[in-house]
């Protein structure tokens, strides 16, 4: 967006939360509060998950509106290319720019759920790169757009060299700035990053944090993305693992250091994935000192006599 490149150009701490959307009513009615409250952390822009194969299209297009609309929070829409045609994807970036949002993070997308492969449908793209081309040759620069990036490549790509090379492909196509996938190897993020400074990939890049929130969860995620986690956090996490708090805490106590390491390392804009959940996130951005700590309200001790005048 605009207000990435002015962040970046002030070289102020900057952050966006990712969220998906949820599968019931009550769920949405959540993610409404919460979007909310967490507008008060002062993320630069939020985006919302678009799911496999298009599976919440309409929800996702509908939280967005919301968000920028109702709420005044930037946002960012996913979009990917798994069983669009173009008329969808028309369609899609035609409701959108009706409702103001300006921002795109251009993807391929996940194989849609039950099937392995991937593959383009029939008048759709191949690769999120055909999408990013197609979003500037249709609007110009009405929209920012963002694309993935992947600090280990991506699963399905012969080398991480050719990774990169596609990378700058999409950047070069015309995208504004790169989301990473999650990471818990913090040197093997940065030596990626620099990689990409030397292969000329000069756009912002957000490193992708998601706090561990539950042991199983973690594992899975990580299992699932192929995502390398270091010794170090899996001999931390194996005595608490029963202990969902402990896991919590510790997960925020991971993330800051990480940002604290990246930042040190001249990045400054951060991507949270939130899972919808809003507590890790702020304590994160707070033990950074990114927002200032929210007053917890508490009773006051009890007064009789003062209770008493008021009568
Ligand atoms: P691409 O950039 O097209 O890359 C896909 C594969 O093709 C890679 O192996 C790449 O190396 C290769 N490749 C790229 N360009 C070319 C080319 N020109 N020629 C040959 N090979 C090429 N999925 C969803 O379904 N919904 C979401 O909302 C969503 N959000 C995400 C957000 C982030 C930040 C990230 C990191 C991922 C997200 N994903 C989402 C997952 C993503 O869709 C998958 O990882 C998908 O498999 C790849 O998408 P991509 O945009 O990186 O694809």
């Amino acid at each position: 967006t605009q207000k990435i490149a002015k962040a970046e150009k002030e070289k102020r701490p900057y952050w966006s939360f990712e969220y998906f959307p949820p599968k019931t009513h009550q769920g949405l009615l959540n993610l409404y509060d919460r979007l909310e409250r967490m507008y008060r952390l002062g993320p630069e822009f939020i985006d919302v998950t678009w799911g496999a194969g298009g599976s919440t299209s309409e929800l996702t297009l509908e939280i967005c509106a919301t968000a920028q609309t109702v709420y005044g929070l930037e946002t960012c829409m996913h979009l990917t290319c798994t069983c669009m045609p173009r008329e969808k994807v028309d369609d899609a970036l035609r409701e959108c720019k009706e409702n103001g949002i300006q921002n795109i993070l251009a993807l391929r997308g996940d194989p849609p759920h039950g099937s392995d492969t991937w593959e383009a449908c029939d008048g759709g793209f191949t690769h999120a790169v055909d999408l990013v081309r197609y979003i500037r040759q249709q609007y110009g620069d009405y929209f920012c757009i963002g694309v993935a990036g992947y600090p280990e490549g991506h699963t399905e790509c012969e080398s991480k060299e050719l990774d990169m090379q596609y990378l700058k492909e999409k950047v070069e196509a015309g995208a504004d700035y790169i989301v990473t996938q999650l990471f818990y190897d913090t040197d093997l993020f940065l030596n990626w990053v620099q990689e990409c400074r030397r292969m000329g990939i000069q756009c912002p890049i957000l490193p992708g944090i998601m706090p561990i929130q539950n042991f199983n969860g973690f594992k899975r995620m990580t299992t699932l993305s192929q995502t390398a986690v270091p010794q170090a956090i899996y001999d931390a996490l194996e005595p608490i693992k029963d202990d969902d708090q402990a896991i919590k805490d510790y997960g925020i106590q991971l993330a800051i250091e990480m940002c604290k390491k990246i930042q040190a390392a001249g990045l400054t804009g951060f991507h949270f994935y939130t899972m919808n959940l809003e507590r890790s996130v702020r304590l994160i951005l707070e033990g950074l000192q990114f927002v200032a700590p929210v007053e917890v309200m508490r009773p006051l001790p009890w007064n009789p006599s003062k209770s008493r005048k008021r009568e």
